[in-house]
């Protein structure tokens, strides 16, 4: 067994760039440490003096490259295959003894979503049908589902090799390996629709959809085409404007619930104010955070859902530089959040109204 640790999931290959956001953030909330990693590997692990106390201060809806968010609490290499449950009970024990819950509300028994990662799923599936009941008779588990209590993640990174960890379910995914599982509509235009999807339900809570995604609000789209994000618009029963030289969808059109215009998104503004403005335009992220800003500085939107596309190297800085300029350049103060979706790929989604 060895120490506790952060531990987070992101998107594989993107690992350097979690490990860099949380050697910054964690500094800042005044737990140094360093982060340790594979690249590919789809995770990086945390160490400081206090990573319990760490995982409190950073929450998962503030970190952008991270999926999931768990406190590591043993690391168990060399299971033998044919007992791989004592070992986890006796760690689970001796964790409960610095300080772990005793209880747990659900098990989770999880695999990296990496190449190396993937061929872990079965043993994953059957040894978290082993592991239930055994967890459940030493009164580790409650009987049933318990979403209120704390989460218990078993960690397979190799046949032998498992890590035990827990999530506290206030402050994680509610998806397993953070990733949501989104069905791409038939009539979506794009598969982009899924990026405005995945949007929606994790950058906003319940609350905010119900009372900011409304029937009848008025939505621009700036670069729209061929329509994946103007189509999630108004299935929420929104009307768009979108703004691209490209075709549009011809459904999208028929609908009378979208103009389309021929303009250039870094030139086009609205007469009049509209609820939301989303931008997929692909332009230096600089550019579009600066064009994002004006927007909000000049109350052409009263919220954004925005794209910053990252194809160079060194993207957690190129990140933080944009997102201070956006900061900055909105000249009020902002509800802001970002993150690395599942469906982005070299990019992140952020959202933003003023406070
Ligand atoms: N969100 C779209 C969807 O869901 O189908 C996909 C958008 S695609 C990734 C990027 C689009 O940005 C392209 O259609 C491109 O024509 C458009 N674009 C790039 N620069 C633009 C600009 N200056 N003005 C308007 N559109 C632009």
């Amino acid at each position: 067994m060895t120490e506790q640790a952060l531990f987070c999931w992101c998107r594989a290959g993107f690992e350097p760039e979690l490990a860099a956001e949380l050697n910054e953030r964690a500094a800042i909330a005044g737990h140094p440490g360093y982060a340790r990693t594979e690249r590919g590997s789809g995770y990086v692990e945390f160490l400081c003096e206090d990573p319990a106390a760490l995982a409190r201060a950073l929450p998962l809806d503030r970190l952008i490259f991270a999926r999931q968010k768990l406190l590591r609490l043993a690391d168990l290499r060399g299971l033998d295959p044919r007992d791989r449950i004592t070992p986890i009970l006796a760690a689970l024990d001796a964790a409960i003894e610095q300080g772990a819950p005793a209880l747990y509300g659900e098990l989770w028994v999880e695999h990296p979503d990496s190449d190396a990662g993937k061929p872990l799923a079965g043993l994953a599936r059957s040894f978290g049908n082993a592991l239930r009941p055994a967890l459940r008779k030493a009164g580790r588990l409650t009987a049933s589902d318990d979403t209120q209590r704390p989460r218990l993640h078993i960690v397979f990174l190799d046949g032998d090799h498992a890590m035990v960890a827990v999530a506290d379910t206030r402050d994680a995914s509610p998806w397993p390996l953070g990733i949501p599982r989104l069905r791409m509509h038939p009539d979506a235009p794009s598969r982009s629709a899924l990026k405005l999807e995945e949007a929606l339900l994790t950058l906003l809570d319940d609350e905010e959809r119900e009372r900011l995604v409304r029937d009848n609000m008025q939505a621009a789209d700036l670069g729209a085409a061929p329509g994946g994000w103007t189509w999630v618009l108004m299935r929420n029963g929104m009307k768009v404007t979108s703004v691209d030289n490209g075709p549009l969808r011809q459904a999208l059109l028929d609908s009378g619930r979208v103009d389309h215009l021929r303009a250039d998104g870094f030139q086009w503004q609205p007469r009049r104010t509209v609820d939301w403005m989303v931008c997929d335009m692909v332009e230096q992220p600089s550019r579009v955070a600066e064009r994002m800003a004006t927007w909000l500085r000049e109350g052409w939107c009263r919220q954004t859902i925005f794209n910053l596309k990252l194809p160079m190297k060194k993207r957690w800085e190129e990140t933080r530089v944009c997102l201070e300029l956006f900061e900055h350049q909105t000249h009020r103060p902002l509800v802001i959040r970002a993150r690395q979706l599942y469906h982005d790929r070299e990019e992140i989604t952020v959202y933003a109204r003023p406070r």
